[in-house]
Formats: structure tokens, sequence, C-alpha cells
């Protein structure tokens, strides 16, 4: 074993790597990885003194300590980004705009202006001077979402959402952020986000709708005239479809009545935007419905928590993201108007960053007469607000008005915070501070702390259970029909809502019976971690019900039922279970839980980091830009830890996406040096929801942060994005 300290030069930095040369070359590399980010094939490493290339070993061994380390790669990624930058901002080869600024440049500020200029006067010779048309296009909205306060159509649309359910995990997916004591506007925030998915799921959309008599394929044949009945709902238009097999003809109502729609759940943008308003509004959200001119339709609704107007996209379930349109499909915005009962707004501003362009594309109207239009209208939608209701509602406007102009000129979309970011930003803020300085740390992902305690408790609850077999010398199949008796009633009391959760624990046998009954005292640490208790029925069975925060339970049932089902599938295949058997990986002890989890990136809501922690398979971590190179680091709460073995689980989907290439690495200085742990090379899950276990040679090297920095994944010809389903660690009994 011959130990170096080496010298590394990288751009402005110049790390000490300590390197022994027993360890292999490669591992040189991944240390150098660690501290630069450049993924090992695109390393160009130079020793300081000669110019010499190091590309092995005995490279190494020949050059002097000083090194300088160059990303191949790093000119050719350079060039498009400049591009993208500039296209982005509307400029044409502007040579002074850096890459990752946020503020543009005097030049490109001055030529957008002029541009902005040019458009105002175009509009001036082709706009009409008449605002008639606008007004013709804008009103029957106005008549429209009037219809929202209705109280018929209010409580018609309440009646077919189950609440219950979706406050559960409007509460499960706060707690998951650590947010257990959430305020009335942190859980109407997330209740209107689980109402935008239910949506999504619970309304379907209709190119050419499936023949009426025999539910095959259809071809449009025209319009046709609306019958009275489909006229009382506001089908003025009725789209006409002829079967291709029986010949019948299939008529398409394009209803307006959202009363209807609620009834018929099915349309396209249109009636599903409609809709959608309507549902907000019964659940008393400020909704308003947007129409863009150049044919689509969706809803803002004002969050409390943000302080601010929300996208929200029910077609998409995609929120929040204002620049969906202009940048993700690419459309030609002009006008973007939001009408609700109390006004009309122009909010075209929140859809661009390319306003200049927009502009020359406005030639209904003069802005001047728009603002006009749009003014009196609003005025006409408050003329019985009492003076108190109408200057909340101006300060409202002018707030608006202002956030919107900062934004349209800052081209660095992460200002956009999503609203998952922001819970507890400044807790995250510190937490993420204490990571150390080197580049890793920089991410756009706020460090969470993840509440993954009942995982660890509910895996170590599995050892009493399991002992008790043992000390009982149960058979495997009797210990496999009691797990399943167990799993049975997490399923039952799953079903039912959240606040009510009470099952019994039933056998179909009589000696499975006696058998609960005799092991029900080693049950009980497993109820604790689920926040349930065992009660004796008058009738001698056996009930479990809730104990404490329904929010626990319903956070930790997903987990024990997934739980139950491997250790079911691992008992069954358990030849001579004994004592012996009762180690990892059957018994999953010591899982290190409660830590911060930070990662190089993450696509909210649904691909968040700290999902990978969760004990669920159902959510994953996911990084978008993570197939050539991602990380996601694990800092612990409390003592140091030596790392003794890791699982990954393979995500729900997309098997191209799973990772292949890996490193894991610790700290015991809180991320300022790092250790390779282990380390994995072309792995492969043959399944989804693989979970795959990795033990650690016992090194006595405690950490207190973890590192998994992933190189590639399975498929990175066909995919940019990384996922993982799940990530657990243990560590070493104490
Ligand atoms: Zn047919």
């Amino acid at each position: 074993m011959v130990a170096r300290e080496f010298l590394v030069r990288h751009e402005d930095s110049t790390f000490a790597v300590d390197y022994d040369t027993d360890d292999g070359f490669e591992v040189f590399q991944f240390q150098l990885f660690s501290l630069t980010s450049i993924p090992p094939d695109e390393q160009k490493i130079v020793g300081e003194d000669d110019d010499r290339i190091v590309s092995d070993n005995s490279d190494l061994a020949a050059v002097s300590e000083k090194i300088r380390l160059v990303s191949i790669a790093s000119e050719k990624e350079k060039e498009p980004e400049k591009q993208e930058e500039t296209t982005s901002s509307g400029g044409a080869g502007a040579g002074n705009f850096h890459a990752g600024s946020s503020v543009m440049s005097d030049e490109e500020l001055a030529r957008m202006l002029q541009a902005e200029e040019e458009a105002l006067l175009l509009q001036h010779y082709a706009a009409g001077q008449n605002s008639g048309l606008f007004e013709e296009k804008i009103r029957p909205y106005i008549s429209q979402v009037l219809m929202y306060e209705d109280p018929v159509r209010k409580e018609a649309a309440r009646k077919t959402v189950p609440v219950d359910n979706l406050e559960e995990k409007a509460l499960v997916s706060l707690a998951k952020e650590g947010n257990l004591k959430p305020s009335k506007i942190e859980q109407d925030h997330a209740f209107l986000l689980q109402l935008l998915f239910w949506f999504k799921r619970s309304f379907s959309w209709v190119n050419a709708p499936p023949c009426d008599g025999c539910g095959n394929e259809t071809t449009g044949q025209g319009m046709g005239s609306a019958l009275a009945s489909e006229i009382q709902y506001g089908a003025s238009r009725v789209e006409l479809y002829r079967c291709n097999s029986c010949s019948r003809v299939t008529r398409f109502p394009r209803y307006n009545d959202p009363l209807k729609l609620v009834e018929t759940r099915k349309g396209r943008c249109g009636e599903w935007a409609n809709c959608f308003t309507l549902y907000c509004r019964a659940f008393g959200y400020e909704s308003r419905l947007v129409l863009d001119f150049t044919d689509h339709v969706w809803t803002e609704c004002y969050s409390e928590v943000l302080g601010r107007w929300m996208h929200l996209d029910p077609c998409e379930a995609i929120y929040d993201q204002p620049l969906l349109y202009e940048k993700g499909w690419d459309k030609k915005l002009n006008y973007v108007i939001a009408i609700a009962k109390d006004g009309v707004h122009d909010v075209t501003k929140r859809y661009t960053r390319k306003w200049h362009e927009v502009l020359s594309r406005r030639t209904i109207i003069t802005e001047s007469s728009l603002v006009s239009v749009l003014t009196s209208m609003t005025r006409e939608c408050r003329r019985n607000y009492t003076s108190e209701i109408l200057s909340v509602l101006e300060e409202r406007d002018k707030i608006e008005r202002e956030t919107i102009e900062r934004d349209l000129h800052s081209t660095d979309d992460a200002s956009i915070l999503l609203p998952g970011r922001q819970s507890g930003d400044n807790q995250w803020r510190i937490a993420r501070s204490e990571y150390g300085t080197d580049s890793l740390s920089l991410s756009s992902c706020p460090v969470r702390i993840c509440r993954d305690e009942h995982v660890t408790r509910i895996y170590n609850a599995f050892g009493a259970i399991l002992r008790k077999f043992v000390e009982d010398s149960l058979i495997v199949s009797k210990g496999v029909e009691v797990l399943k008796i167990l799993r049975t009633t997490i399923v039952d009391l799953k079903k039912l809502p959240y606040k009510k959760r009470r099952a019994s624990l039933k056998s179909n046998s009589i000696v499975g019976t006696s058998l609960v009954h005799h092991l029900l005292p080693s049950f009980s640490e497993l109820l604790n971690a689920l926040s349930l208790k065992s009660e004796l029925d008058t009738n001698g069975s056996v009930s479990v019900c809730l104990a404490g925060d329904p929010v626990q339970t319903a956070l930790a049932l997903p987990v024990a039922l997934h739980a139950l089902d491997e250790l079911i599938s691992d008992l069954s295949k358990c030849d001579n279970f004994s004592k012996d058997s009762l180690s990892f990986p059957l018994l999953r002890l010591n899982r290190i839980c409660s830590g911060a989890v930070h990662a190089s990136g993450e696509e909210l809501p649904f691909g968040i980091a700290t999902a990978a922690f969760d004990g669920t398979r159902m959510s994953k971590w996911e990084e978008p830009n993570g197939a050539r190179g991602s990380w996601i680091m694990y800092k612990l709460s409390a003592n140091m830890q030596e790392l003794v073995a890791y699982e990954l689980m393979s995500a729900n989907d997309a098997p191209e996406r799973d990772p292949m290439d890996w490193v894991v690495e610790g700290s015991n200085d809180r991320g300022s040096s790092w250790r390779v742990l282990d380390k994995q090379t072309s792995q492969v899950f043959n399944k989804r929801f693989q979970r795959k276990t990795y033990k650690i040679r016992p090194t006595g090297f405690s950490s207190n942060v973890f590192r998994f920095r992933f190189l590639a994944v399975r498929g990175i010809q066909s995919t940019s994005r990384l996922q993982v389903g799940s990530i657990d660690l243990y560590a070493r009994e104490s």
C-alpha cells in the first residue's frame, strides 16, 4: 500500500486528494469526480510539471504531486448553452450575454424595449379602433364564470369529490415535507393540488367520441343542430360522428354549463377548465378561468400560501408553471385573459418572457383600448361591491401588476419557485450551508429533512415478530399465515376514511385465530409504529384502531404494506427458519433515518428527492438531468454511523432510467472530504420494484454524510433522466 497526497488544480480551485495506489486508478478518478463533478470519462488529467497526460496508475506514479484536471466536455457544453440563452432573450447574437446570468444586460434590455416600441407602432396601424370585437369574445365568459357562484352547481360538484381521501393525501404530502402541523392555508393549498390531480384522473379527453351503440371508433361528420335538451345546458354547438362499424351517428354536444360537465366528465380543454374552475370555486378558492386566444383554456387560483395567483392546468395536472406554453409547447401567445366573478384581467405577461414578440402579435385592439375595455368590464363586475372590498381587490390587482412586470424581465426561471420547494425554506437553507463547500453542493434543490422514522420503526418491529416466531418454534408456513392476517388487516384499514380507521385481526381458521391471540404482544411494536393499538372486542375478537395522529397512520400504512409483502415473500423462501435466519436482509434492522437529503436535481411534485427514503415503492426520486451523472446526499441528524449495507429499489416504470453504475461515499467532516465506501458497475434491475441489496466490506469508517453518485443509467442513449424507487441505508449495530 502506497499512500500519496496529490494537489489537484481545477479551474480556480486546488484540492488535496489522499490516494492509496492499491485502490486502482478508477477510484482516483471517482475521487476527482466527487470533488469537481467531472465524470471519469470526461476527465483529462495532466501532470503540472511536464504536461504529461495521466491515464493509469503507472502514469500517476511517475508524476509529481501537482496535477491539473481539465474537463474534456466543458467547451463543447458551453456553446449550446450560450445559444439557448441568446435565443430565449430574443436578441440576435449578443456577445456579452453571460450564461447563467439572471439579469439582462443593458444592451439586451435596450434591444427589447426597441422591439416593443416597434410592435406598438405596428399595432396602431393594424389594430382596429373598434373594441367591440374584443369585448364580444370576452363577454360570454363573464356569464359563464358567474355560474360557478350558483350554490346548486357548487353542491353538485362537491358531491362527486372523495373529500376524505384527498384530504388524507394532502396531509400526507405535507407530513412528508416535515409539516405535521400545517396551518389552514397550507392545508388549503395542498388540498387544491390534490383536487387538481384527482380531477385529471376523473375527467376524460374526447377527440372523436366512441360510438354510442357499439363503442367502436367514429369519424367526424361536421356540425349538427342542437336539441332543446342540449341547448338547456349551453350546447349550441353539437359535433356529429359516424361509427366506422355500425354507421350509427353519435352526438358530441359541447356543453357550456359546468353542471352538465360534472355529470358527463368529458370534453376538450374548454370543458376541462370550465368544470375544474367550478370545482375550485365549490371548495372556496378564489378562481379565474384563463382564456388563451391561441386556443387553450386553464385555471388560476389565488394561493394564500404563495400570496399570489397560481396557474393550474387541469388537462395536464400541472401547476405553477406559467411558462409551460411558451417554453414547453412553443406556443406563440398573444392575449391571455383571466376572467373571474369580480373582474377581467390581462395576465399575458405572466405567461411569457418574450413580451416584445407577443406584442407584435397583438393586433385585435390597441393596448390603451384593451386597458379601457378590461377596466370598464371589471368596474361592471364590481358595481355592487362595498368600498371596503373594492379597496382590497384594487390592492391585490396592483400587487399582481407589479409582480408580473418584475418577473417579465427576469431571465432566471428558477425565480419561479414551485410551491413544494418553499416549505421550511429557511431551515433547509441553514442545513444546506452545513454541507461543505465543494462544487457538488450547488444545485437548485433545497435540502429537505426526511420524515422517515416510521420506516425504520416498522422494519425494526418485524424483528420482534420474527423473534417470537423463532421462540415459539413456529414453522415457516404458520409464520407466513400470521403475516398474511396482519396484511389483510392493513389492507382493510387503508380502505377506510383516514380519521375513522378500525379493522379486526381476523383469520379464516380457528388455529389462525388462536395463534393471533397468542402472538398479539409481539405485534405491539408494529402497531406503535403505525400509531395504532389493539382492542379486545366483546365477542372475543381483536380489533386494531387509531391510537394517535391519523396522519401518522396514513403515512405509515403503505410502508407497512409494502414491507409485509416483501417479508412474506422472503420468509416463504426460507428453508430452515431458525435463530440464524434473523439477520439481514430478512431482517432490515438499524436503517438510518431522519437525515437531511440534498440532490443534484428533482422533478416536482412526483419525483421529489425525499421520496427515495420514504419506504413506499409507489414514490420515487426522479432526476430530470441525471442520466449521465447525478448525486444524492444523506446527512445524518445525530451521531456518526458506519454504513454496513444499503439497498436500492428500481422505480415503477422506465427501466432505461434505472441506475447502472454508481459510487457510494462517506464523509466524516460534513462533506468537506469523501471516502469511497462502495462502487458498482453494470448493475441491472430485471424487474420494476426490484430491491437489490449491497453489503459493504467493513472499514470501521464512520460518516456523518453519505453520498450516492450515479454515473450512468441503463439506457443512457434514450433518456436524460435517472430514477430510483427507494434507497435504504443500514448502520452497524451500536
Ligand atoms: Zn357503432
